[in-house]
């Protein structure tokens, strides 16, 4: 199978390293027990037809996982015109579900269930793999220039984690607080989980938070939370100031337990979006490899070669080009493990 155009834009939809390494994650003991504040710097994939920002903050060898969060690619704004923009060929998925919210731009899904669906700004795309599925991605015709999102997967418990595939495009999301909203000048939406009494149609198997924060210059908000879960924070666009730590979009500011609320303020002069993140400490110990979510080596071996036999992850029909093949396995192997031991 070919590889996917030079030129074409493939950042963020899903993992395209061509080396990609066994991570590990999971389990209590990579969980701060108390409030912090880390300030998490992104690895740079370097793919796409420019200067093509991609910034993945998870897994991240500090902090693997944010509750079931265990991934999370954060691309543009990139100026596509004149370029074949996204084209990321069919690829499978287990273990996890995907997360696809755009701040800018537009994208096209098809999957193995038959779904075709346009993705667009402000509006959660659901595709749970559980026991697995396959699915494309590429800029829609007429798509406007500017592509900017984020791409983030949730790992499934091992109870959930052989459900059967799903697609699920969910565009009205509520706003906490309803219409007069969290604070003046602010809108949280509500994309995964509840906040502040406003829960979000998406099916979830652990309990998770994931929520857009929006303010105007001045806003001001104060974001009720769960101290029994872990939270974190990745600026979008604009700057803010999160718990007195000045943010721009770059790092994920991980925030760990203990929080019953998160003071939010923009003192800039744009306007500011933020990607909250929370979850229940995930317990289990995960595997993750190229994109397969499993439990043991041995399993994501099993997973490859599915996918590579090509009978195991359906077809994805109107993608014009080959899928994607699997990149060859690393050398070393990794057991689950605790990613580091807690800080005192
Ligand atoms: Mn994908």
């Amino acid at each position: 199978m070919p590889r996917t155009a030079e030129r074409s834009y493939s950042g963020g939809m899903s993992n395209l390293e061509r080396r990609p390494e066994e991570a590990a994650g999971g389990g209590r003991a990579a969980v701060a027990d108390a409030p912090v504040r880390e300030l998490l710097s992104g690895r740079e994939v370097q793919i796409g037809p420019r200067n093509t920002l991609v910034t993945r903050t998870l897994p991240h060898r500090e902090r693997r996982m944010v509750g079931a969060w265990c991934y999370l690619d954060h691309y543009g704004p990139e100026d596509i015109a004149g370029t074949p923009g996204m084209r990321v060929p069919p690829h499978p998925h287990t273990g996890l579900q995907t997360v696809s919210w755009l701040v800018q731009g537009q994208v096209l899904h098809r999957d193995s269930l038959g779904s075709e669906q346009l993705i667009q700004p402000g509006q959660l795309n659901l595709m749970t793999a559980g026991r697995g599925i396959s699915h494309s991605e590429e800029s829609a015709r007429g798509a406007p220039a500017l592509l900017h999102g984020v791409q983030l997967w949730v790992a499934l418990p091992d109870r959930h984690r052989a459900v059967e595939p799903d697609f699920a495009h969910l565009p009205d999301l509520p706003v906490a607080g309803g219409p007069p909203g969290l604070g003046a000048g602010s809108r949280v939406t509500v994309i995964m989980g509840e906040l502040a009494g406003a829960a979000s149609p998406a099916r979830t198997y652990t309990s998770l938070l994931g929520a857009e924060v929006a303010l105007d210059p001045g806003g001001s908000i104060m974001v009720p939370l769960r101290a029994g879960f872990e939270h974190a924070v990745l600026p979008l666009t604009g700057s803010a100031i999160v718990d007195e730590v000045p943010l721009a979009p770059g790092p994920l500011l991980y925030l760990g337990t203990g929080r019953a609320e998160l003071a939010v303020r923009n003192d800039g002069a744009e306007p500011a979006r933020l990607l909250l993140l929370g979850g229940e400490p995930f317990d289990e110990q995960i595997i993750m490899w190229w994109n397969f979510v499993g439990r043991s080596h041995d399993e994501i071996v099993r997973m490859r070669t599915g996918w590579m036999d090509g009978h195991e992850f359906g077809t994805v029909r109107g993608y014009d080009g080959d899928p994607l093949p699997a990149p060859p396995m690393p050398a070393t192997t990794l057991k689950p493990r605790p990613s580091r031991p807690p800080r005192g």
